[in-house]
Order: C-alpha cells, then structure tokens, then sequence
C-alpha cells in the first residue's frame, strides 16, 4: 500500500501517519524528519535545508526529490509506505509518479486532511516535538506523560523554530500556493480521499481506516 497524506502545515499529517504506519505495517517517511534529523546532525543536507526551513519555504524540488526517490528504493519499501510532507509541488509528484512507473507502480491513496487555516495556528503554537525520534505532541490536545519530555525516547520537547507564528503564516501562504494544487492533481487520478482533520485524533484515524480497510 502506497499512501501520500496531503494536508495543510499542522492539519495532522504526522500523527495520522504514524498511526497508518502501525496499524498496516509499513514505514512512514516524513521528509520533514528526514531534514530536521541531518539539521541536528550538522549534515551538509541539513545546512542546505535549514535555509529555507527557517523562512517557512521549501527545500528546492530537485534536493528533497533525490532524497525521497532513494529512500523508496530501501527493502522496508517493498509492501509500501506512507509518505508524510511529500509531495509538496506538483514537479515533485510528478517525479514521484515517473520514479514508480520505471517500476512498474503508482501511489494508491493520497488522503487530504482538511483543516481550515483558523485553526492551524492554534493547533502549531501547542505543537512540541522531539527532535531526536520525530513524536509530536500537543500540550492540550495530545499532551507527553511528564511535562516536556518525549514519552518514547525521554528526550526533552521543543516548539520548532519553524512553529513560531510568524513562520506559521509564510508556511500557509506557501501551502496554498504550492501544495493544495496537488489536490486537483491526485482527484484527476481517482485517488484523492477527503477527512475531515478538525474531529479527534482517534476519530480522523477511524475515517481513514474505513476508506483503507481493516
Ligand atoms: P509540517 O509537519 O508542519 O507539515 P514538515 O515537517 O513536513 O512540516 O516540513 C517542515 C519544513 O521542511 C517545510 O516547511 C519545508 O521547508 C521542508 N520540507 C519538508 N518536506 C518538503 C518537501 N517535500 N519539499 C520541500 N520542502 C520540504
Ligand atoms: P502535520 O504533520 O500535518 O504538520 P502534526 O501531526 O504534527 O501535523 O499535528 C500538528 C499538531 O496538532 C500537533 O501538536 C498534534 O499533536 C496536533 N494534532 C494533530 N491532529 C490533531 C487533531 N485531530 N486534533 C487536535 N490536535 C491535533
Ligand atoms: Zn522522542
């Protein structure tokens, strides 16, 4: 099973991910992880990235390409994956498309989480996230056990950078100018699923599960 989720900064890709990842069996890829993990790392990927990450923009289509391209290519890959924050442009999807079709495969689902920009904001300046293993937590609705410490890894809990407001604006700014065209992109396929991201946690996850399958 092949999954991209689609969605606004913030509507929950990441924690619904996670969730599909469990329940099916197949790794999850966040390229945002993926660059945040050679950021704290001191990569030369991660100096690259950091650039525009700080900005609210996106990394340039043909780095963050490269990177997903290979990673699919891993032997944790062969049943599938879902795939989290990417594609964010339409010459990424289309990469993505041409990049399976040379072996034979195309993406099954991808899954829109909708959820209006009133509530983006909100739900980025309660997000704190643990750099080390990439959980994500929000202290109302999705608080850690003990006070800012990750309940997987014990690492202490940041608001990112990129969380902060400010950044928050820019990055819905660019979603809507770069991103949401794909949803037009993926519906022209037959694929585009629709959840409504403002339910619970567990009520979103419920919705995609009837749509995938016990
Ligand atoms: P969020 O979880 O809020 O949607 P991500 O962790 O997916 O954010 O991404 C954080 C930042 O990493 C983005 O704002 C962008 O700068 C960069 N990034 C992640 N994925 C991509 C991508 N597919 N293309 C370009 N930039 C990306
Ligand atoms: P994305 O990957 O799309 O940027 P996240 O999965 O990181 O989004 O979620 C953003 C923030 O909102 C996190 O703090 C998360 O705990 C919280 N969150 C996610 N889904 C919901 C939901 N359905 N209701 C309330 N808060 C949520
Ligand atoms: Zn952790």
């Amino acid at each position: 099973m092949k999954i991209i989720m689609l969605g606004a900064p913030g509507a929950g890709k990441g924690t619904q991910a996670k969730q599909i990842a469990e329940k099916y069996h197949i790794p999850h890829i966040s390229t945002g992880d993926i660059f945040r993990a050679n950021i704290k790392n001191g990569t030369q990927l991660g100096k690259e990235a950091k650039k525009y990450m700080d900005q609210g923009m996106l990394v340039p289509d043909e780095l963050t390409t490269n990177l997903l391209v290979d990673r699919i290519k891993n032997a944790d890959c062969e049943n599938g994956y879902v795939l989290d924050g990417f594609p964010r442009t339409i010459p990424q999807a289309e990469c993505l498309d041409q990049a399976l079709a040379k072996m034979d495969d195309a993406v099954d689902y991808a899954i829109n989480v909708d959820v209006p920009d009133e509530n983006i904001i909100r739900r980025m300046s309660g997000r704190r996230a643990c750099l080390s293993c990439g959980a994500t937590y929000h202290i109302q609705y999705h608080p850690p056990k003990a006070d800012n410490t990750c309940d997987v890894c014990g690492s202490q809990l940041v608001l990112r950078d990129d969380d902060k407001p400010e950044t928050v604006k820019k990055r819905l700014e660019v979603y809507h100018g770069q991103t949401q065209p794909l949803m037009d992109y993926y519906a022209a396929k037959n694929i585009l699923i629709q959840v409504d991201g403002t339910q619970d946690i567990e009520k979103v996850f419920a919705d995609i599960v009837q749509v995938l399958g016990e």
